[in-house]
């Protein structure tokens, strides 16, 4: 067995870094502060849904997981307040992804953990580092701790404030269905998804959420999916607004290295793919470095152009208009119609 590499958190980052350690012929040793496989309960079972591109993602990870994902019936649909929004004809050519998250059978994260047990990776649950811990960490260390405040502070990332509400109830098990949602009670986006018996939905917005905003919102899923959920609750988490690979002589994974979002890569592909590079910095630096910067191009200046919009006093109007634009282009040029705009292509 060769030089010991420990991992804090045993989330996608940490799960894809440990299995290439392992492959490679490393000891990896991954610490997770939960009792076990799946991250925290109180946001989790859950459904993400995210762009995916399944064989170069597979070919770069080094492993398949097609059986945790599965596309949603058809691309998302798009609702701003209750009214259906007609996006532009090649939205028809895109794809959408549902995966589960949790550590129940079918999860993502659960494939990841048995994968990684049969490759010979050690786990450590309940142990919840702290700052002092993961400073005084072992040079090489690789930290994929999410969406927690202390360790962006620690690490020295920039990072903004997100509020969530969340729910889910069971459904039938053959649905994978997506929807996105807009309007007056969320400076950001909601959305729903469902697959493997569970529909789930989560509103995200940067700016706290007051109570009857959240009651408009649950109207709108009423009466646009005929969806009303009792298990209501809500959680903080932090996102970052800047990347970084290296902090000191330890490695950022996963969220905290800003593999996440600009501008709809959302995070699941982000944090797979991170968990890769922040495993080949021990076997082909070179190649990880590159990598980075390849798959973190054009972050600053897609984070910027978000803020800015955001800010803009009818950016919600704005998004009107851009659609109707797009579908403008669409009939003045019917060439554009089949060609495929994915928001975000990893590669
Ligand atoms: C509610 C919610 C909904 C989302 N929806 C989508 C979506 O629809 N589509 C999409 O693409 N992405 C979505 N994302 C983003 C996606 O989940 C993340 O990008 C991805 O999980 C990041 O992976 P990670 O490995 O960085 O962190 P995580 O998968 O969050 O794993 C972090 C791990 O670190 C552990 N940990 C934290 N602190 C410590 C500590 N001090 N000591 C030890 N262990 C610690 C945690 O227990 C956890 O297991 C969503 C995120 C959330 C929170």
């Amino acid at each position: 067995m060769g030089k010991t590499v420990s991992i804090y958190g045993a989330g996608l980052a940490g799960l894809v870094a440990g299995i290439h350690l392992a492959r490679s012929g490393f000891k990896a040793v991954v610490y997770d502060r939960e009792d076990g496989i799946g991250g925290s309960k109180q946001i989790h079972p859950s459904i993400h849904t995210t762009p995916l591109q399944p064989e170069e993602t597979w070919d770069y990870i080094g492993m398949d997981l097609s059986s945790c994902f599965k596309r949603t019936d058809k691309y998302p649909d798009f609702w701003y307040n209750t009214k259906r929004l007609t996006l532009p004809p090649y939205v028809k050519n895109n794809t959408a992804w549902n995966a589960e998250r949790g550590a129940q059978e079918g999860s993502l994260d659960r494939k990841l953990y048995e994968i990684a047990l049969r490759e010979g990776v050690e786990f450590i649950f309940n142990r919840n580092l702290t700052l002092d811990e993961l400073r005084a960490a072992p040079a090489g260390s690789i930290i994929a701790t999410g969406l927690y405040r202390e360790i962006y502070d620690l690490v020295g990332v920039k990072c903004g404030t997100t509020y969530g509400y969340m729910a889910s109830a069971p459904c039938h098990p053959g649905e994978s269905t997506g929807a996105l949602y807009m309007g007056d009670y969320s400076v950001d986006y909601g959305y729903s998804a469902s697959m493997n018996g569970l529909m789930y939905v989560l509103l995200f917005s940067r700016t706290p959420l007051k109570k009857k905003k959240i009651e408009e919102f649950k109207e709108v899923l009423k009466k646009t999916e005929h969806l009303s959920f009792d298990n209501w609750h809500s959680f903080n988490g932090f996102f970052p607004r800047e990347t970084k690979l290296h902090w000191e002589d330890k490695i950022l994974a996963g969220t905290l290295s800003g593999m996440i979002e600009p501008f709809w890569g959302y995070g699941v592909v982000g944090a797979l793919l991170s968990g890769k590079v922040a495993g080949l910095l021990h076997t082909d630096p070179e190649r990880a470095e590159k990598d980075f910067r390849k798959f973190t191009a054009g972050f600053k200046a897609k984070l910027a152009r978000k803020e800015k919009m955001d800010k803009l006093p009818f950016s919600k109007m704005f998004l009107r208009l851009s659609i109707l634009k797009a579908r403008y282009d669409c009939w003045r040029n019917p060439a554009l119609k089949n060609a495929v705009r994915e928001p975000v292509r990893w590669f």
